[in-house]
């Protein structure tokens, strides 16, 4: 068996080593003669495994005990809806700026719950470029500011994390958690979609303030409120298990790599060696401001659009996978985030010489 290089932008490649443990964990978790999938969410067990993954979390993200953590299914498109029912009040208004197709989804679902005021947009830009903070018309009575840290699909990414005075920043940070170290006492209300650094689809994390806990309307549904959540340990219902756990091993490899700060030097050099050989080549472009462009999702595109089936073929052959970028905006896309050992990179740069060389 050889693995592939997966630059999948989500469900998303995970650690080698983590697919391993599970693999032989899968039958026997540690002598109790069951798989995790198998197990009681209430069993000592599981309530270990899930006790764990949450302080590995929390320790890794640097998150004090003044939030709630809580494991919640749905993925991050269900928090679209959770987070205005939980912190937009009936007559209030939120704030919300937009970078891309993600922020306008989130915009979008909270415009059917309330006043949405978009408070700042990378529109006329063609999502390129962020706007200066200083021309955000922010609102000092709305409920809160959303934002996309990342932007997946346009690989637009903030350099910096706004500041919103006393508003509560909430941020949907699907495609760039644990990718660098971020100051997360700054949010009111942190989430993400596990399937692009944290584990498999459906689960999805998130931290929230305590003091933004219990302000729910009337007509949330109790799967979506945090509070009941928080109360009961994220296990109101049957937890996503193996999700969880997976997480958890996730969380462990991320530890043993040397945390996010580890992350972020990868990282950092993987982005910086593939935005530097398309600058560096003709027949390679990527759009984005260069302050703005993101570690994790690097979309590029061929000098001849023509040449695109032919450029994925060759890619598909190397065992280099899943390049082909979101069908709103054409290309290429390569996603890079933690699970993506450098020498992906390396290959990727090599096979992308080879065809311009031939090609170009
Ligand atoms: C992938 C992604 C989502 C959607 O996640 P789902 O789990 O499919 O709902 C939302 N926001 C961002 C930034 C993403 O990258």
């Amino acid at each position: 068996m050889s693995r592939a290089y997966n630059f999948c932008a989500g469900p998303a490649a995970l650690p080698e080593p983590v697919l391993q443990q599970a693999r032989e964990e899968m039958l026997d978790w540690c002598g109790t003669g069951m798989s995790v999938m198998e197990m009681s969410h209430r069993s000592d067990e599981f309530v270990q495994i899930a006790e764990t993954a949450e302080q590995d979390f929390r320790d890794l993200a640097g998150i004090s005990d003044d939030y709630a953590v809580l494991f919640m299914q749905g993925g991050a498109s269900s928090q679209f809806a959770t987070i205005p029912l939980n912190l937009l009040p009936e007559g209030g208004s939120a704030d919300y700026v937009n970078t891309g197709i993600w922020s306008k989804k989130a915009i979008a679902e909270a415009q059917r719950y309330g006043q949405v005021n978009v408070v700042a947009s990378a529109e006329d830009s063609g999502f390129t470029d962020i706007p200066e903070p200083s021309a955000w018309r922010t609102s000092p009575d709305a409920a809160y500011l959303h934002y996309t840290p990342n932007e997946t699909i346009g690989g637009l990414e903030f350099d910096f994390v706004p500041d919103s005075g006393t508003v509560p920043l909430v941020a949907d940070m699907s495609s760039t958690i644990l990718s660098r170290p971020v100051d997360f006492s700054r949010f009111g209300l942190v989430y993400a979609g596990a399937q692009k650094n944290i584990g498999p689809s459906g689960l999805v994390v998130v931290a929230i303030r305590k003091d933004l806990l219990g302000k729910a309307r009337g007509l949330t549904p109790t799967m979506m409120n945090y509070q009941v959540i928080a109360e009961n340990g994220s296990m109101y219902n049957t937890p996503a298990t193996y999700s969880w756990y997976l997480a958890g091993l996730v969380f462990k490899w991320l530890k043993a790599q040397g945390g996010v700060e580890a992350m972020a030097e990868v990282n950092r050099r993987k982005a910086d060696k593939l935005y530097g050989f398309i600058d560096a080549n003709d027949f390679y472009a990527n759009p984005i401001a260069p302050r703005f462009r993101s570690w994790m999702n690097v979309p590029f595109t061929l000098a001849d659009d023509a040449l695109n089936a032919e450029f994925l073929k060759g890619a598909d052959a190397r065992g280099l996978l899943n390049l082909k970028g979101h069908r709103s905006v054409g290309g290429m896309r390569a996603s890079i985030y933690n699970a993506m050992p450098e020498a992906g990179v390396d290959a990727l740069i090599d096979y992308m010489s080879e065809f311009a060389k031939e090609r170009g």
